[in-house]
């Protein structure tokens, strides 16, 4: 395994599955999507991450994780036991860790935030602030998203998730879970324990909508994460977005080194969804008004994302993020047309008309 120094911290979990070797590619492909290096040593895989190391030993059924700090191996357990649940789901694993913070029962990545400021972007867009302590693992791991844990009217007073001895949230009570929804960090400021989220309003029954309505200062809300694949580094991107991955977009174009060059579209119901943003590329943004179309049914933005030509000379990636059924067509087009990899696009679906909470896990 990559080698773990004394003052690392190291734990490791028995692998009780029949057949590990078969879930193997799979579990690897999607470590090596939250940017890991990969490398095979007889019957044992290591993995590398920027903040700490993992190993699967297929001979004596292990799996172990080490990093230099906890909210590292916190981080190494997380995707670990998550790849493990996903790919091995059929032989139901008891994942147990023992070693460094084992019997830890705080919950990394969870924070309790406090609602400090609701600002009127545009018609249909809610830009709030919150509050909360200890904020510097939000910028860690790549990640640009968060899994918001809402109180309901059936539930106002959530209990908030602790860690379970497997490494993954534990719901202390199914009767006061709260509801969970994916949005994006907008901006985070650390140092004076600031997040922005934007909230797309939008009609029908729905957790994340409604509570972003009647949003005020004082109001509690939790927040797991970060969550979400690093986006790799390009010369060039191709990108597409709804109002749902807007905010995302908006936070690249705000991010990505001042050389960059590409093209970007954003779907927005009519112009006065238009908002600024302060585009630190060369990468031109270009806005689609669906003009009516209810959003999800209009395929301007799929349309506008497949018809760019990709150039040869430099370094591309394609990112896009919208309702499911344009994600499904941009998807396709990159991988199955363009023969293009997963280490070369993105495309995810933010959310599927006529279906709630999609991808809160
Ligand atoms: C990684 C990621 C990041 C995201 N970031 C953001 C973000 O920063 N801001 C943001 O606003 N959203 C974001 N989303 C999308 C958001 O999670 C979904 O729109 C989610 O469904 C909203 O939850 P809800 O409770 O409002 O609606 P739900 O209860 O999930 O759905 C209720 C009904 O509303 C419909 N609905 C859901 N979303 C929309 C929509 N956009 N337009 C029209 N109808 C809709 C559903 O189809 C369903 O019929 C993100 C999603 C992902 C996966």
């Amino acid at each position: 395994m990559s080698e773990a120094s004394a003052s690392e911290l190291t734990c490791e979990a028995r692998l009780d599955l029949r057949h590990l070797p078969d879930y193997m590619d799979r579990i690897s492909d999607r470590l090596r999507s939250f940017e890991a290096d990969a490398s095979q040593h007889g019957q044992r895989i290591d993995f590398r991450f920027a903040f700490g190391g993992a190993s699967f030993d297929m001979e004596r059924l292990v799996m172990r994780a080490n990093a230099t700090d906890r909210d590292g191996l916190a981080r190494i357990k997380d995707l670990l036991a998550t790849a493990v649940e996903v790919y091995a789901r059929e032989e139901n694993p008891a994942i147990v860790w023992t070693g460094d913070l084992a019997g830890e029962t705080r919950l990394a990545q969870f924070r309790e935030m406090v609602v400090t400021g609701v600002r009127h972007l545009t018609p249909h867009m809610r830009r709030i602030r919150l509050a909360g302590d200890d904020l510097t693992r939000f910028a860690k791991f790549g990640g640009m998203h968060i899994r918001m844990l809402f109180p309901t009217r059936e539930v106002p007073d959530p209990l908030w998730p602790m860690l379970g001895g497997n490494g993954l949230p534990v719901w202390p009570a199914d009767d006061r879970r709260p509801v969970a929804r994916v949005y994006t960090i907008r901006a985070l400021d650390a140092d004076n324990g600031i997040i922005d989220v934007d909230f797309l309003v939008h009609p029908g029954e729905s957790v994340g909508s409604a509570w972003a309505m009647q949003a005020a200062p004082g109001m509690k809300v939790g927040i797991m994460g970060p969550v979400g694949r690093p986006v790799r580094p390009a010369q060039w991107y191709v990108m597409g977005a709804d109002e749902t991955g807007l905010p995302a977009l908006a936070r690249l174009l705000e991010t990505l080194p001042a050389q960059t060059k590409g093209v970007a579209f954003v779907e927005i119901a009519d112009h006065a969804e238009r908002q600024e943003i302060a585009n630190a590329t060369g990468i031109e943004l270009h806005w689609l008004t669906r003009d009516g179309v209810p959003a999800g049914e209009d395929k301007l933005l799929a349309e506008a994302v497949r018809s760019v030509a990709w150039p040869k000379d430099v370094s591309t990636f394609g990112w896009f993020a919208a309702e499911a059924a344009a994600a499904k067509i941009v998807r396709e087009h990159w991988r199955d047309t363009l023969g293009l990899g997963r280490d070369q696009t993105l495309a995810a679906a933010y959310w599927r008309r006529g279906s709630a909470g999609l991808m809160a896990g």
